[in-house]
């Protein structure tokens, strides 16, 4: 959708019907004043008038002149109960002038039927009342300029006339004034008018701004900029139109929650904007791909929610309908996307839940289609996954490990192991520090059944705090006997909270731990986050004799030249690449072109994951100078890492 810019609207946006309706709207605020002055000064005409004028012709000129009154009150009664801007503007227009004009002949016929060719005085009443209602109204119908000019001609040339046919040296005087004075009139209707119609499209041009901006706002709450797709907010109000519609036409419908998997790494080792290019790409699939009566929205930087109306008559049914759908979209969003000349491949997950489910509302029924897409992107081998009983489960479990953790800290239920790091000599140059959580009911939990959870809730910067205090005291207590370093995993979390430094520093001071023995284990796509503050980050804890390694390496998309610009000492590979690496020759090709960029950027290279003598003989064989694994030692605690140690 293209917004227009508020400030390109101009007058001559304004159309005539606008103006128009304006104009209308105006004269019809302005009508009971005029029928007010209209019942008070035919009541006095009539009234003064009694003695000197026929009975009759007074009387049915009251009533006619006070019956068209009643004509235009209830005129202007049916208009305002069509709304403010009612329809067929030009039509009221039109019944406006008649009307009007016709109230002009009415006091016109004062001029023919009400004129006392007998009394002067009583000539000079008639032409102020009637001059009165002329100034009226240029007063009250400027904003039209054919009914007033047709009220002041019709209402006031029968007393010039009857001034002319008379024969009386006054009365010319009289038809000049009264000429003078009509087109003194006629003149100040015309200025009116203009400064009225300047005024309206003013007031026009600056609602309309007022609109678009409103639109603008509202666009932007509702929409996603680089897509021009529904945002999360508007989903949830099209889901419960769409779970009200199901439920009473007695349908199924599905929501698909799709996930373009490791986003944040192409967004940081390619750039934010390739990365949105690629959302949009996607976005584009995902639309011409789908059923008019379906909705598309994109919920996160790289999720997708996609609603399908009416799939099945019951829950039962739909099932395989569903699932057909989904494996379709993931087949359709998996296939190559060429950005800016480059072949791009991505994966996603897809989680699915069906509606109407009782007492389940929109949000309940995304966040199960978003646990369903978690389950399938963990699964890894599952790409579509639609929600079930078990998986309500773990939402539970999630929920109860949630908790757990929150506390876990104040009863001191985490405690750090130590994995060697070993060089090519057999000595322990490094031993890095692995979390585990001594859960009360569950017993020892691995970093893998919790640490998500710590991420996503933000609690992992609270913990990620007390691992490096634990692991800078520890350090403290090694320097006296091993010049062995410690190594920490910083999570994205903990590396992105902004005291991120500030907090190391007062760790270090407090604990006593030099610095020079510690090595920080960052993850590819941490690093490459785009702009400085990574890599001011970075060399401030290099300033300070902090090693860096990356951790996991070979599962992003960094280059040479971003790798480059880091002040990075060691890469850890990735495990995946490391096991059966003598047996795999794709493996073997990719930890060779890791070890080219290795020796390009002059950094260690560090094996970890070794289980196997094979594993450990093929890197003892390449260019790798360090060896971490299960085969050399698998995580122990403090007490004896110390103790081995000692030894
Ligand atoms: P990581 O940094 O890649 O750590 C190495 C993981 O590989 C550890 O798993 C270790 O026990 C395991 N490992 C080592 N040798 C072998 C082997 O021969 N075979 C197999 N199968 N596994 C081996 P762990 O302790 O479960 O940690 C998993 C991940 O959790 C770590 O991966 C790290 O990313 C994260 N983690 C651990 N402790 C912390 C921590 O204190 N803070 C943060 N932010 N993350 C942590
Ligand atoms: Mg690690």
């Amino acid at each position: 959708m293209v917004m227009q810019s508020p400030t390109n609207i101009k007058s001559d946006d304004i159309t005539s019907d606008q103006i128009r309706a304006e104009q209308v709207r105006i004269t019809f605020s302005s009508v009971p004043a005029s029928l007010l002055a209209i019942i008070i000064n035919s009541s006095l005409l009539v009234v003064l008038l009694w003695n000197e004028i026929d009975h009759s012709h007074l009387l049915i000129w009251f009533l006619l002149t006070n019956g068209l009154s009643v004509v235009r009150w209830q005129l202007c009664q049916q208009y305002k109960q069509s709304g403010q801007y009612p329809a067929h503007e030009r039509n009221w227009y039109r019944l406006l002038v008649i009307t009007i004009a016709l109230s002009g002949i009415t006091w016109g016929a004062v001029g023919i039927w009400l004129f006392s060719q007998s009394s002067v005085l009583h000539q000079v009443f008639l032409v102020f009342v009637v001059g009165g209602m002329c100034a009226g109204g240029v007063a009250t119908l400027s904003a039209i300029l054919n009914a007033g000019r047709s009220f002041l001609v019709f209402a006031a040339t029968p007393i010039i006339i009857q001034f002319m046919l008379s024969s009386h040296e006054v009365a010319n005087y009289m038809m000049i004034m009264s000429v003078l004075f009509l087109g003194m009139l006629l003149a100040s209707l015309n200025r009116l008018n203009k400064t009225i119609t300047a005024t309206i499209v003013e007031a026009l041009v600056s609602r309309r701004q007022q609109e678009i901006v409103e639109r603008e706002i509202r666009y932007q709450a509702e929409y996603d900029e680089s897509t021009g797709l529904p945002n999360r907010r508007r989903l949830q109000e099209i889901l419960i139109e769409e779970i009200a519609r199901a439920s009473i036409s007695d349908s199924v419908g599905a929501i698909l929650f799709i996930d373009v998997d490791r986003f944040k790494t192409i967004n940081y080792g390619l750039g934010h904007m390739i990365g949105e290019d690629l959302i949009v790409q996607v976005g584009k699939r995902l639309t011409s791909h789908m059923a008019a009566a379906d909705t598309i929205s994109r919920t996160g930087s790289n999720e997708f929610v996609v609603i399908l109306s009416d799939i099945a008559a019951n829950l039962r049914l739909a099932n395989l309908p569903v699932k057909d759908i989904a494996i379709e979209y993931h087949k359709l969003l998996d296939s190559p996307y060429v950005i800016q000349g480059h072949e791009f491949h991505i994966t996603t997950s897809i989680g699915v839940t069906l509606f109407p489910i009782e007492n389940m509302d929109a949000g309940e029924l995304i966040q199960y289609a978003e646990i369903a897409m978690y389950e399938a992107r963990k699964d890894g081998k599952t790409d579509v996954l639609l929600f079930s009983e078990e998986m309500y489960d773990s939402v539970s479990q999630r929920r109860v490990v949630e908790k757990e953790l929150q506390l876990a800290l104040d009863k001191y239920e985490f405690e750090l192991y130590f994995q060697p790091q070993y060089d090519r000599n057999n000595e322990v140059i490094a031993s890095e520090a692995l979390l585990r959580w001594n859960h009360p009911a569950r017993g020892l939990l691995l970093p893998d059944q919790f640490l998500e959870i710590a991420e996503q809730t933000g609690l992992i910067v609270a913990i990620g705090q007390w691992v490096l205090r634990t692991a800078c005291e520890y350090q403290a207590m090694l320097e006296p006997v091993s010049d062995q370093k410690i190594s920490v995993n910083i999570s994205p979390r903990q590396f992105g909270n902004v005291r991120f430094n500030e907090m190391l520093n007062d760790i270090i001071e407090q604990t006593n731990a030099n610095p020079k023995q510690l090595k920080f284990e960052f993850t590819e796509a941490m690093l490459l986050e785009p702009g400085e503050r990574a890599s001011d980050k970075l060399n401030q804890l290099k300033t300070q004799g902090i090693e860096i390694s990356i951790d996991r390496f070979g599962t992003g998309y960094s280059s040479f030249a971003q790798l480059n610009r880091l002040p990075v000492d060691e890469i850890k590979l990735d495990r995946r690449f490391v096991s059966g690496i003598d047996s795999s020759t794709e493996n073997a090709a990719i930890v060779e072109s890791i070890v080219l960029i290795a020796q390009h950027l002059k950094v260690r290279l560090v094996a970890q994951g070794i289980e196997t003598e094979a594993e450990l003989n093929y890197f003892k064989g390449s260019y790798c100078q360090d060896f971490q694994g299960n085969l050399l030692q698998q995580p122990v605690t403090f007490t004896e890492l110390l103790a081995s140690t000692l030894k």
